[in-house]
């Protein structure tokens, strides 16, 4: 899939991590502080052991020997509940910075201009905001507290093995290599590999997301081998890219294996010999040993964290690139009134494709306007484009002398909005459903909308008024109050222009009548432009315009238009069957 939505590259991904972690700093101190005490309580046993050995060899009494011991097991009592406190904090560190990260996703992809979700398929964005999200929260949970805390013992182990002899530390060294290219061959091939892999998991996804939206339609033109074959390969990818991942995982590992058992057994013979020299004592090197051993542990958690740190970091790197290519729009001119200016727009969905070819309109604030023309004329694109969901190819669409496309998403939303069918009714309370196109909106507020799309009454004699719970699992509500309450959210959004689309207009035709009246009170005082595929309002516009071929080629009121016996004349002739239309002329829409 060409169209896949863009990804963050490596420095945005480091820099966002950093500041995510930075904005609980207090949390952060108390996690880390806690993991530094768990692990110095946890050193101090080895040491301790070795004077046990020193004690035992020096023929010191038993009661030495049994006050090290009670030592010993006092510490690991301690260490066990310090781990216990260090590990609940970072449990909490990570469940806030995910929280926080959820939440920035979903603003991120409310955020995103309809045009690119169309462009991008569903399919990329369900991949990312299921396996993605998935994938970073187990790193957030899981690999980053893990990685955090064996840095922090990994280097509290080597300084304790310094300090109990700067000679036994030595043979540690022997590791480094092999740790180093080991892990930078692994390192240069991961990230690649990983965003490959959840790339072609995307494109199974959409592939799949298409054939079940496209059911029908595979049925019906005997497609299913074609759909079939498609899974197939789009699978066979998916598994090359596994594979790949797999095999670096292969390489890696056993060499990682290698190099945690090296540094023990340089230790003990190196170690062995300094003690044969006199250099080292007998606690000292057991000590040391048992230090060595103890980095195993920390050493295999850090590394195969590593492994997770990196999917993770593919998943964060597609989380931000949902957002990476528009950038928030910051300052902009504040838009001089409400007049909407359509000059010489063209505009193409595939390119080399032209579906409208230079329009020119202008609405006036409060004018109604009726499209019309046969089917696949343009007319829902213009519509698409007065209400900013995309931006014309070439020419401009301004709203006060201000191209739409300068304004920000929620500013424009003020402007100019698009009715469709798409009545969803969110689950919340009835205040949340109709106040969330205006945070901080007041009760009162709140009622004038419903008030004005006569819906008022019903949604105060609900259980708990404006408080009822609706939605999936809340009250239910009936079609028609659904679309009542989204009415009443255009009320509180205020817009002073509509784009209503009839194809898939709002009113649902067994609710008509009450609808209609709560429509009216919504359209009052504004401008309208009424997309008409069956000349329904035409008559009772202030303005038709004629779209044809995309190209406006009429423009004027009805009875101008129907005097002038033109293309309008003729579509509106056999709307009204009043005359058999010649087989040359525009067949009416839809
Ligand atoms: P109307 O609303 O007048 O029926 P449309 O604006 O829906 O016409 O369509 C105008 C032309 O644009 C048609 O040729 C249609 O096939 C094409 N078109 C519409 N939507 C898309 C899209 N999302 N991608 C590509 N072409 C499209």
């Amino acid at each position: 899939m060409s169209n896949l939505l863009p990804v963050a590259d490596s420095v945005q991904v480091r820099r966002y991590a950093r500041d995510l972690f930075r904005r609980y700093p207090r949390t952060l101190g108390v996690t880390v502080a806690l993991h530094v005490l768990a692990a110095v309580a946890g050193l101090v046993g080895p040491r301790l052991l070795g004077d046990l050995v020193e004690a035992i060899r020096h023929g010191q009494g038993v009661g030495v020997v049994d006050r090290l011991a009670a030592t010993i097991a006092g510490f690991v009592v301690l260490q066990a509940i310090l781990v216990r406190f260090a590990y609940l904090a970072s449990a909490r560190l990570g469940e806030r910075v995910l929280a926080t990260l959820r939440e920035e996703f979903v603003e991120r992809v409310l955020a995103l201009p309809l045009s690119t979700v169309e462009r991008a398929g569903s399919g990329d964005l369900l991949t990312r905001t299921t396996r993605d999200v998935d994938a970073l929260s187990r790193c957030v949970r899981f690999a980053v507290p893990e990685t955090m805390i064996a840095l922090i013992t990994v280097a509290l182990v080597v300084g304790a093995l310094v300090i109990t002899g700067p000679l036994l530390a030595l043979p540690l060294l022997v590791a480094v290599p092999i740790i180093v290219v080991g892990t930078r061959w692994y390192l240069r091939r991961a990230p690649a590999g990983y965003l490959r892999q959840n790339a072609v998991y995307s494109t199974v996804t959409d592939g799949l997301a298409e054939t079940v939206e496209g059911a029908r339609t595979v049925d019906a033109l005997r497609r299913e081998r074609q759909r079939i074959d498609r899974s197939d390969a789009d699978l066979h990818q998916s598994w090359l890219a596994e594979k790949y991942t797999l095999f670096l995982r292969t390489v890696w590992f056993p060499v990682i294996e290698v190099s945690y058992v090296l540094p023990v057994v340089a230790t003990l013979l190196v170690g062995g010999w300094l003690y044969l020299r006199g250099s080292v004592s007998l606690g000292q090197l057991t000590a040391a040993v048992i230090y060595a051993q103890l980095l195993i542990d920390p050493l295999d958690r850090l590394l195969s964290w590593l492994d997770e740190v990196q999917i993770g970091a593919a998943s964060l790197a597609r989380l931000l690139g949902v957002a990476s290519r528009e950038e928030p729009i910051s300052s902009y001119e504040e838009p001089t009134g409400s007049r909407i200016e359509v000059r010489d727009v063209h505009f193409s969905y595939v390119a080399g494709r032209e579906v409208l070819h230079g329009l020119d309109l202008t609405l006036e604030p409060g004018e109604r306007l009726a499209v019309v023309g046969p089917s696949g004329a343009g007319k829902s694109t213009l519509g698409r484009l007065l209400a900013g969901v995309h931006e014309p190819t070439a020419g401009t669409i301004t709203v006060g002398g201000v191209p739409l496309h300068d304004l920000p998403l929620d500013r424009l939303r003020t402007e100019v909005a698009l009715v469709t069918q798409e009545h969803h009714v969110f689950i919340g309370t009835v205040r949340e459903n109709i106040a969330m196109v205006r945070p901080g909106a007041g009760d009162d507020e709140v009622r004038a909308a419903l008030a004005a799309v006569h819906a008022l009454e019903w949604a105060s004699a609900l259980p708990e008024g404006l408080s009822t719970v609706v939605g999936a699992g809340g009250h239910a509500l009936t079609a028609a109050q659904a679309q009542q309450l989204a009415l009443a959210r255009l009320v509180l959004a205020d817009p002073h222009t509509l784009v209503l689309d009839e194809a898939t207009s709002l009113i649902d035709p067994r609710a008509a009548r009450d609808l209609e009246r709560s429509l009216a009170a919504v359209l009052h005082g504004r401008t309208v432009v009424a997309i008409a595929h069956r000349l329904f309002s035409a008559h009772d516009a202030d303005r038709v315009a004629v779209v044809e071929d995309g190209r406006i080629t009429e423009l004027g009121s009805h009875d101008e238009l129907v005097a002038a016996d033109g293309p309008y004349a003729a579509l509106w002739r056999s709307w009204h069957g009043e005359r058999a239309p010649d087989p040359g002329e525009p067949a009416p829409a839809r």
